[in-house]
């Protein structure tokens, strides 16, 4: 006789912070990966509003009046409500609960040397005037993380130290507590874990204001990769010119779908007879072609924001009481469940 044999499917946590419409980085960083995880997985995704406020604390409204075009950017590249839980971190009490235990766990040194925190510290210029959440904004990713219990984390490359910092968090909690409460995390990269800026000196990143969003503008697509950082010793069309480093190539690798020919537009730049112009041609329409029906849906949603803010409230119910069981759990091994 056949048993009716009931798999639990694997969980996945990831989010974006609510600071600004997401960008071409997020689309190959992480958003093409979940619209295929969530026909696999149990995901969540979190619209990580607080975590957005740790560097926006005197300009509230940045965050808010973001939160709901991240909900729509993530409707409009397909990920789907009915089988992905998207939800709000601020409306979430468990999170912000969990992140008070664990910072008992994690010393003040260990944060400053976490690579990426080090490294926004320094672009943000913040001086002397670090706002402790943002110092320890690892320990509230390590609360997101394990309030689902996630074991995947499909995210960018500049968050792999966060993800270290949440495992070591897990170790050390469970070795207090004796027995196996959180689970360890991995993260899930893909193809281009860190897209370049068009000027091609740093990520692309909604704070550093060099972004190509999914809802910019034909015009501005256009301008974006007219600006393009190419080979700056590429003076004529015959000469030869250099790929890498080239951020038009970066793009074309990152969103043409023929890899065959974009290759032999490589070799073809290479070999000289093949100017800047044409490659940016070529780039701009494989980037406008993609980006129209996505700017087009991503309208469409924001042009009902009761509906956004109903699929948002759906999301945030179910990840409260899913984190509301961690939080229990990490209470009575603390031996702080009276009540
Ligand atoms: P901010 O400047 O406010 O930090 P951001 O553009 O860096 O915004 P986040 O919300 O911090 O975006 O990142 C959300 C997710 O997207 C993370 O997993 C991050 O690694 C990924 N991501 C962000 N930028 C890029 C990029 N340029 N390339 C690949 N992945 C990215
Ligand atoms: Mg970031």
């Amino acid at each position: 006789m056949q048993k009716n044999i009931h798999l639990k499917k694997e969980k996945i946590l990831t989010g974006d912070r609510a600071t600004g419409p997401l960008h071409l980085g997020h689309l190959v960083g992480s958003l093409q990966q979940r619209v295929l995880l969530q026909e696999q997985y149990d995901q969540t995704v979190l619209v990580a509003d607080l975590q957005g406020l740790t560097d926006n604390g005197h300009n509230p409204q940045k965050v808010s009046s973001n939160i709901l075009n991240v909900v729509a950017d993530y409707l409009a590249v397909g990920i789907n409500p009915s089988k992905t839980t998207i939800c709000l971190q601020s409306a979430i009490p468990a999170l912000s609960e969990l992140t008070m235990y664990y910072s008992n766990l994690v010393s003040i040194s260990r944060l400053e040397r976490n690579p990426t925190v080090k490294n926004e510290i320094k672009s943000k210029e913040f001086g002397r005037s670090i706002p402790a959440g943002f110092l320890t904004y690892p320990i509230s990713q390590a609360a997101d993380i394990t309030a689902f219990k996630a074991t995947l984390v499909p995210v960018g490359e500049d968050q792999l130290p966060m993800l270290e910092q949440t495992n070591e968090i897990v170790r050390r909690f469970n070795h207090i507590a004796q027995r196996e409460v959180l689970v360890e995390c991995k993260a899930l990269l893909s193809k281009v874990s860190r897209l370049p800026s068009a000027d091609g000196k740093s990520k692309m990143s909604k704070s550093m204001g060099n972004t190509i969003m999914l809802g910019s503008s034909a015009k501005d697509i256009s301008r974006s990769v007219k600006s393009m950082y190419t080979d700056p010793n590429h003076l004529c069309v015959n000469d030869s010119g250099q790929v890498e480093g080239n951020i038009v190539f970066t793009y074309l690798d990152a969103f043409h779908p023929d890899a065959e020919y974009v290759q032999s537009l490589k070799e073809h730049y290479q070999r000289g007879g093949l100017g800047d112009g044409t490659t940016k041609k070529i780039l701009e329409e494989c980037l406008q072609e993609m980006l129209r029906p996505i700017r087009e849906r991503r309208e469409h949603y924001l042009s009902d924001k009761a509906e956004l803010i109903a699929i948002l409230k759906l999301g945030t119910d179910k990840a409260r009481d899913e984190s509301e069981a961690v939080l229990e759990d990490v209470k009575r091994a603390f031996g702080l469940n009276f009540f």
